[in-house]
């Protein structure tokens, strides 16, 4: 996903090409305003840290745009390793985070951390497919 930031910074295309250059295959993208309980669904695993509250107002403030890749089974590795550590600080400079961000709450890109993760997020974001 390229949250928020990204659109509103005018990244997405970047970011897209990042990804696409590695040979992995954009199989569906879409922009859209994500509603609260998608967020809440999204981001269950955080609810009740002190950040929850921000990281769904700020999830859900502008459009964002989702995708879906698709490659290897280890896409979503492949993925994460393109964007970086979630902290801007310590993610490696060649990264999307490490070369375009410098927040951790506005970090510019989501990526599935599991296969598992991605089956379930896109079931999220794509419930009618
Ligand atoms: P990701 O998988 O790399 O996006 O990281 P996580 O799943 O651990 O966290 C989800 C998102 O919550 C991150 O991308 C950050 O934007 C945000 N986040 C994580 N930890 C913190 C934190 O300690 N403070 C704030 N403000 N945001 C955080």
């Amino acid at each position: 996903m390229c949250k928020p930031d990204a659109v509103e910074r005018g990244l997405v295309g970047e970011i897209i090409r990042r990804i696409e250059i590695t040979g992995l295959k954009f199989s569906r993208i879409e922009m859209r305003v994500v509603d609260e309980a998608t967020a809440k669904a999204h981001y269950a695993e955080h609810e009740g840290k002190s950040f929850f509250g921000e990281l769904i107002e700020f999830i859900t403030r502008s459009p964002v745009v989702v995708c879906e890749v698709t490659g290897p089974e280890n896409t979503w590795e492949i993925v994460r390793k393109i964007m970086g550590s979630t902290n801007p600080a310590s993610a490696a400079p060649g990264t999307i985070r490490g070369d375009l961000a410098n927040s951790i709450s506005a970090n510019l890109v989501h990526g599935s951390d599991s296969a598992e993760s991605a089956a379930r997020e896109l079931a999220n974001f794509f419930p009618s497919r």
